[in-house]
């Protein structure tokens, strides 16, 4: 059993999440660790809004409210979206609390105290007519590397590179369209090129990492350059240095404070259970008697900030890049076992864009359809290793002919069946080769449905628990138990009824990490008490060092069912069952795809 720390990518708080952002990491990480709890292992899964950097400063703007009433709102919705879709944070949080500031302004100090910090001077902009500094926000011009027309000072929203803004082409100011004067000021850069050697002796050293992810990120380390971490910009975390700390126009860049937010995260766990260390069980390499592994989920968009950016972080900060040094008071931290990349989610073929209404957020899916319809579409046909498309049609059709008429039908039948017939779990007389196959072919699911979920492969794992599925309808097809009514036939009827509902049993444990709430109810319908997927809940509360009280996810997982065959106690009473799942009529298809924006916009 060992300590598994479930990183998950942070969603930025400035609007509403789409499922496109829900498909690729947020339900496959809940699914490995809902698996991993199961099986038994010490799991914290850990996340929250990602909330400074300019996009929210510029929304802020536009909008006539602060940088921090903008991320309020979204971390609100968020949380609620998330909620809705059952997953089981130990700890969503945000990175305005008072203690990610606190820790990411400890990563800052340490990589600075051992030599990976250094400053340069590079051009900054003011503005010509008022003699100001002009934030980088405020600056647009034409992207030097795909020509859009519309790049920011600090990033091109086409093609996602990060730029400086004296490398815009024909630099203007969004304020007054004048022309920037770029003048010499001060900016942190984290050296990375000293991490090169560290980091490629730490990839060589990964096993069953996705073999893109590993190529990717090997050939970033033959480029390495130092990398700014601190920008003109009023909102962020500041400096924590002498002579910086107090200066309002400059502030960490936003990639550098999020990425520690999966620390600052496990900390405030910690923090928050009265027990301030037991965040070191997941990220010492000191812990002692588990193991403590690290898995990051996140889009491929993301790998270079987890298998070069944060490894290098915390290279430096435990003083084992090739500057060396000494490590900080958090002491030496583990490096990720594994980044998990998932590809893009496109949405009835075209890329997902709120602007041009090709789009549905998490909130209208959970208010029109099941969270678990949604859960097992991604499970089944997300964007696991290739970009997959969803459409409206895959989704019904996924949902009425898997869904409804395999799972739920199994569930419908045999439970009603033996409610019908006998009012509660039958007793089992003995039992032929046919009864001891499909049990077997239950059983073994535990084994092959567990393995794919711990190698990161979701989309053959509920292939396997469907396959259990379908080999129990057929079990009840060929033995055919409503035959056997007379009294001659009744123990046997008795039996094959026992036997299904075992497999049900089975086959609803192997589907729980990825069917949580249809999950408890089979449970319950099969006589079960108490919980079985353990849910998280929304908590309202106090920052912990004197900031804002905002909305948190957490929950009790230690509760629920484990990952193993539980035998079915004869005589418990059974009801006959409300159908678990909803079928979809066809006609929601040109419903939603009304919805849809069209492509004159
Ligand atoms: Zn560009």
């Amino acid at each position: 059993m060992s300590h598994v720390l479930a990183a998950v990518a942070w969603p930025y708080a400035n609007g509403p999440r789409h499922i496109g952002h829900v498909s690729g990491f947020g339900v496959p990480s809940d699914v490995f660790s809902r698996y991993m709890r199961m099986a038994g292992h010490d799991v914290l899964m850990v996340s929250g809004t990602d909330e400074h950097g300019t996009p929210i400063q510029v929304q802020a703007d536009a909008d006539g409210v602060t940088p921090r009433q903008l991320a309020d709102r979204y971390n609100r919705v968020i949380v609620e979206d998330l909620h809705g879709l059952g997953l089981s944070y130990d700890l969503f949080t945000r990175t305005t609390t008072r203690n990610h500031y606190a820790i990411v302004q400890e990563l800052f100090e340490g990589l600075h105290r051992n030599g990976y910090i250094v400053a340069r001077t590079t051009l900054g902009a003011i503005s010509p007519s008022t003699g100001r500094t002009l934030p980088d926000r405020y600056i647009e011009g034409t992207c030097p590397i795909c020509g859009y027309d519309g790049a920011r000072g600090d990033q091109c929203d086409n093609c996602g590179n990060q730029l400086d803004p004296e490398q815009l082409v024909n630099p203007r100011s969004r304020i007054n369209g004048e022309t920037p004067q770029f003048v010499e000021t001060e900016h942190f850069f984290l050296d990375l090129p000293a991490f090169a050697e560290a980091i490629g002796g730490w990839l060589d050293r990964r096993e069953n990492w996705r073999p893109n992810v590993l190529k990717f990120s090997r050939n970033l380390l033959d480029d390495l350059q130092p990398r700014a971490i601190t920008r003109d910009l009023e909102w962020g975390v500041p400096i924590p240095l002498d002579g910086w700390r107090d200066r309002a126009d400059k502030r960490i860049y936003v990639w550098f404070d999020a990425v520690i937010g999966y620390l600052s995260a496990s900390v405030e766990w910690a923090r928050r259970t009265g027990d301030p260390e037991a965040w070191r069980q997941w990220w010492s390499a000191d812990a002692q008697g588990k193991d403590a592994l690290g898995y990051y989920f996140m889009g491929k968009d993301n790998i270079v900030f987890h298998s070069v950016i944060w490894p290098a972080l915390l290279l430096g900060y435990s003083g084992e890049g090739d500057k060396a040094g000494a490590p900080g008071d958090l002491g030496k931290l583990n490096l990720p076992t594994e980044v998990v990349s998932s590809e893009y989610l496109t949405m009835e073929g075209k890329k997902f864009s709120s602007s041009r209404r090709v789009v549905i957020y998490v909130r209208d899916f959970l208010e029109r359809y099941d969270a678990d319809a949604l859960r097992y579409f991604i499970a089944a046909a997300g964007p696991e290793s290739n970009d997959t498309d969803f459409t409206w049609a895959e989704f019904v059709r996924r949902n009425n002919d898997e869904l409804v008429a395999g799972w739920g039908n199994l569930v419908n039948r045999s439970i009603s069946m033996a409610a019908k017939n006998f009012g509660e779990i039958p007793a089992a007389g003995e039992l032929t080769d046919e009864d001891r196959a499909v049990l077997a072919v239950a059983k073994t699911g535990f084994t092959t449905v567990g393995e794919l979920i711990g190698k990161h492969r979701q989309k053959a794992a509920i292939g396997e628990a469907m396959r259990v599925v379908a080999e129990a309808n057929k079990y009840l097809s060929e033995q055919a138990p409503w035959k056997l009514k007379s009294d001659e036939d009744k123990p046997r009827q008795a039996t094959v009824l026992h036997v299904a509902l075992q497999v049900v049993s089975d086959a609803n444990t192997l589907l729980t990490p990825f069917l949580p709430h249809s999950a408890q109810k089979v449970f319950e319908l099969l006589g079960g008490v108490g919980v079985h997927a353990p849910m998280p809940r929304i908590e309202e509360v106090e920052d912990l060092d004197g900031g804002p009280s905002y909305p948190i996810l957490t929950g009790d997982y230690t509760v629920g069912a484990r990952w193993e065959s539980v035998p079915l106690v004869a005589g418990t009473p059974l009801a006959a069952p409300k159908p678990v799942f909803r079928k979809l009529d066809p006609s929601v298809v040109e419903e939603e795809l009304a919805r849809l924006g069209g492509d004159e916009s």
